[in-house]
């Protein structure tokens, strides 16, 4: 039994790849907004495990769910069917306003899932020649870790040493749509373009408000599937249900027209269970999904009746609970409280993001230890968060969070500031 935190990092230091580098902090227990270490401190999250929390740790409607399916039925493979499957897909695409489902485990899963499906369409229904599909995608996105995606990374890190790397992708600057519409002008193979809505791994940068509508015309226009990567963004986080929402603020799918821009793909991972069970999915109508025939694709644990149970609960929560209304008010607020210690303190350069979905630049180099500096006294403070490139900090507690917790939590932030 670990009794230690000492004690825990020694034995992942022996046992374990060093494939991360975690704060060093040993966590042994979670509730709502709060995590505790090994030694009894307790602690504000303000990652929510990459935004995969945003309903709180160990919300109880959704442990209900898990521990009731846990004693009936976990997993059949789709060798048969299930009696959970078929409630859960159509109330996943009832919710998201879409005909079809594909269930998956991971996000990394989900976007492979995108790409075979944008490649398939790209043969069958747009009559591309055989293996000459090419997918477009931004500079610096984050798709995941699998060879494919890390193929089309920018990120060296990711990248070295991992080749060969698959083909058939090109790059564009991320919040450019002309830069887009020159190389679909040029290249009359692209099948899709698969962009993040705000890219989160890359230092949360959210483009102009147009943008995304933009992506979709342009897409619309030269018959290209516009596949967003909602992982990250999507279930409430940003201030609505999908950053692909707008600025609309209902708790559900709605298609406002005014706001609400439909992907031909939209991919969904982490929250869609409330960080309990691994599930992701992607979503499209009729005639996309249906290129895709048995024995085509899949995966032992995709739509499994565990996962799809938790999955159901914790999308009842983000509606019941609105969260997207809670993200988008009290993202207004952290970013308020933040740009005072911009215009106060030298060291905090700016602040952006949408709901509580932000990120806060320090003011120095990519290289320096500046900001996993501010972390860790963060810790010590009782605030846990995790720099993402250098010298950027991400801030994205559970959306659970109120607004007297929050207001603690950027006096702690602020106090921190205070000593470097
Ligand atoms: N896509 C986006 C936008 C992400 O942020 C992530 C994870 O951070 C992924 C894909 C990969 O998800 P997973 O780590 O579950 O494979």
């Amino acid at each position: 039994k670990i009794t230690s935190s000492q004690q825990a990092i020694a034995l992942e230091d022996k046992y374990g790849a060093h494939n991360y580098h975690p704060l060093p902090v040993v966590l042994s227990k979670g509730e709502g907004v709060f995590l505790w270490d090994v030694e009894g401190k307790k602690y504000f999250d303000f990652l929510s495990a990459y935004s995969a929390v945003n309903q709180g740790h160990c919300h109880p409607r959704i442990k209900d769910a898990l521990i009731e399916q846990a004693g009936t039925l976990t997993l059949t493979s789709r060798a048969f069917h299930n009696d959970v499957l078929g409630p859960f897909e159509k109330y996943i695409t009832e919710y998201f306003g879409f005909d079809k489902v594909l269930p998956m485990n991971t996000g990394a899963e989900g976007v492979e899932t995108a790409i075979k499906i944008a490649r398939k369409w790209g043969y069958e229904k747009k009559g591309i020649a055989e293996n000459q599909a090419t997918i477009i995608v931004a500079d610096n996105n984050f798709h995941g870790r699998t060879t494919t995606v890390i193929s089309f990374s920018n990120d060296e890190n990711a990248r070295k040493n991992f080749g060969p790397y698959t083909a058939g992708f090109v790059k564009v600057p991320y919040n450019d749509v002309d830069a887009l519409k020159s190389i679909m002008a040029e290249n009359k193979n692209v099948v899709a373009f698969l962009v993040e809505p705000i890219q989160g791994e890359a230092g949360v940068y959210t483009p102009d408000d147009t943008y995304i509508k933009e992506v979709a015309a342009v897409c619309k226009e030269n018959n290209v599937l516009f596949i967003a990567d909602e992982i990250q963004t999507g279930i409430a986080r940003t201030g609505s249900l999908l950053a692909v929402c707008g600025n609309c603020s209902c708790e559900g799918h709605c298609e406002k027209q005014e706001t609400y821009i439909q992907p031909d793909m939209l991919i969904l991972g982490k929250a869609i269970s409330g960080g309990f069970f691994p599930v992701s999915a992607v979503l499209a109508n009729d005639e996309i999904m249906g290129v895709i025939k048995p024995g085509q694709h899949g995966s032992t644990f995709g739509g499994n009746p565990l996962g799809a149970k938790v999955a159901m609960a914790a999308l009842d929560v983000v509606k019941d609970e609105k969260l997207a209304q809670n993200a988008r008010k009290l993202g207004n607020i952290f970013r308020e409280r933040m740009q005072k210690l911009v215009d106060k303190y030298n060291i905090v350069k700016l602040v952006r993001g949408k709901g509580l979905l932000n990120a806060v630049v320090i003011n120095d180099s990519e290289d320096s230890s500046t900001a996993w500096d501010i972390c860790v006294a963060l810790k010590d403070n009782g605030l846990l968060a995790k720099p993402t490139h250098g010298n950027i900090i991400r801030f994205a507690p559970p959306l659970v969070i109120t607004e007297e917790q929050l207001h603690e939590c950027c006096d702690i932030i602020e106090r921190t500031i205070e000593g470097f």
